[in-house]
């Protein structure tokens, strides 16, 4: 037995709950790798054919969307990757198109914050910028935090401006 299967074979018997015996494992083996394959048969080839007159994006162009967004909210900052939507970066209704370049994921508290005016997401598709209600830019904002955690907690050793936070404002 190699190691790898050692280690599969001591989780499988964790999971059941009950030691296994071999012809047991291969069982659950072999069942689980012909759902898997039934699953990837019945996942339809990936839907990359947007129809930019199109209000809604199918199922299938939502699931490309939030792989290319990385299965979370694009807000800078932002942590939330469940409740996730898809946004028109120029609006449908003033005439964005429904094509990968006009659309992002947000999560659902975030698309509310932008129809509601206190997250603007500007620029042209492909090179976007988020700001705050007070037009700040979120990505600038999200490093300040970053660098403040690391002034906080890594510490500097300089002056005033000698730290992460001053370098980053430099
Ligand atoms: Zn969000």
């Amino acid at each position: 037995m190699e190691f790898g299967e050692a280690v599969e074979w001591v989780f499988a018997q964790l999971v059941a709950g009950r030691p296994l015996d071999e012809d047991a494992q291969h069982g659950e083996r072999e069942r689980a790798l012909a759902k898997a394959r039934k699953d990837l048969e019945e996942c339809p080839v990936r839907d990359t054919r947007f129809n930019p007159e199109a209000r809604h994006t199918t199922p299938a162009q939502t699931r490309e969307l939030q792989r290319r967004d990385g299965y979370r909210c694009s807000t800078p900052g932002c942590p939330h990757h469940l409740y996730l939507e898809v946004h028109h970066i120029r609006y449908y209704s003033h005439g964005g198109e429904t094509v990968p370049q006009n659309l992002t994921i947000l999560c659902s508290a975030c698309h509310r914050n932008v129809h509601e005016g206190r997250l603007r997401i500007e620029g042209t598709p492909g090179q976007v910028v988020f700001l705050d209600g007070q037009g700040r830019n979120l990505q600038r904002q999200w490093r300040l935090d970053v660098a403040d955690w690391l002034d906080m907690w890594i510490g500097w050793t300089g002056g005033e401006f000698d730290c992460y936070r001053g370098r980053l404002a430099a």
